[in-house]
């Protein structure tokens, strides 16, 4: 019989405490934050996107960045990175103790300019200050490349577009990128030929696939990237969040449901799927609110009978 092209292993960097709260109406407290990431690290997930160092006033949710890095028990074999969007994000990261600073950058001009007031080649400047910056910091960047997969104002962005941008990344020294499909408009044809044709033109690059579920695509899209040889998966438990651009909007991808399916289909995540359910319950606990995982929900009604 003819087996499915897939890779062994799929890294699965859990989003959940950053992109996942960051969308989520209720603050929560530093304490319930740190407890959940203790749950997520008892799953085995040994990436996890703790924070962001963003405006406080514009994302209260992340207002205790350097609070909360300091809580953190970090352990060599847990990769915590946290989110910024400029060289001044960046530079609170570093004094806060970060050791993997994420980088926001859009593949669309239009959404660069109205996040950050920046053309495209603006921010690829100031991105090569923040490399320069975290480089003497012995700190590593990576980049979240945001709007790959369509722009709500620009819509479907051409494969040169998104080149562009990689390419220069690239050219700087940036090691690893995430392709975001940060409002959820991705096809899964489109998230294949798409990640297909970035990795067939830049093999040196290490990249990461980062979906949401705006349109009920966002599984399907997740096993496109896969095929297509992607092997790192960004996804939160619960599929918390929603999405800043779009309202009413589906959060990332549920954590529980990509370690299903991919453990279903024999790929290997090293992560606890019941550990997994814990760290979904107890973060729709303080949320009060149902979390959006089929799997979850599916496992909860077979506790309760
Ligand atoms: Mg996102």
């Amino acid at each position: 019989m003819e087996t499915m092209s897939l890779p062994n292993k799929v890294v699965i960097r859990e989003v959940g405490p950053r992109d996942g709260l960051q969308n989520e109406k209720q603050l929560l407290s530093t304490a319930d934050k740190i407890k959940f990431i203790q749950l997520l690290v008892k799953t085995g997930l040994k990436n996890i996107e703790a924070t962001s160092f963003v405006n406080p006033k514009a994302v209260p949710q992340m207002s205790d960045a350097g609070e909360l890095w300091k809580l953190l028990s970090i352990t060599s074999d847990v990769n915590f990175s946290a989110l910024a969007f400029n060289l001044n994000g960046v530079k609170r990261a570093i004094q806060a103790g970060v050791k993997t600073v994420v980088v926001n950058v859009s593949a669309s001009e239009t959404m660069n300019l109205r996040h950050s007031n920046k053309t495209r080649k603006e921010s690829l400047r100031e991105m090569e200050e923040i490399l320069n910056f975290a480089a003497k910091e012995n700190t590593i960047t990576r980049i979240d490349l945001s709007m790959v997969f369509g722009c709500p104002i620009e819509g479907k962005l051409n494969i040169d577009q998104i080149s562009f941008m990689v390419e220069n990344l690239l050219k700087m020294g940036i090691r690893e990128i995430t392709l975001a499909d940060s409002a959820g408009l991705g096809n899964p044809r489109q998230v294949y030929e798409i990640c297909r044709e970035i990795r067939n033109r830049y093999p040196q690059g290490e990249f990461g696939l980062h979906i949401h579920d705006t349109k009920g695509l966002g599984m399907p899209n997740v096993l496109a990237g896969i095929q297509a040889g992607f092997e790192i998966i960004e996804t939160s438990v619960g599929g918390l969040g929603g999405c800043p651009f779009i309202h009413n909007a589906a959060g990332n991808v549920a954590t529980e449901d990509v370690v299903y399916m991919l453990h279903e289909m024999g790929l290997d995540t090293g992560i606890s799927f019941p550990c997994l359910l814990d760290a979904g319950y107890y973060i729709s606990g303080i949320l009060g609110r149902n979390l959006v995982s089929r799997q979850s929900e599916i496992c909860l009604g077979q506790i309760k009978g």
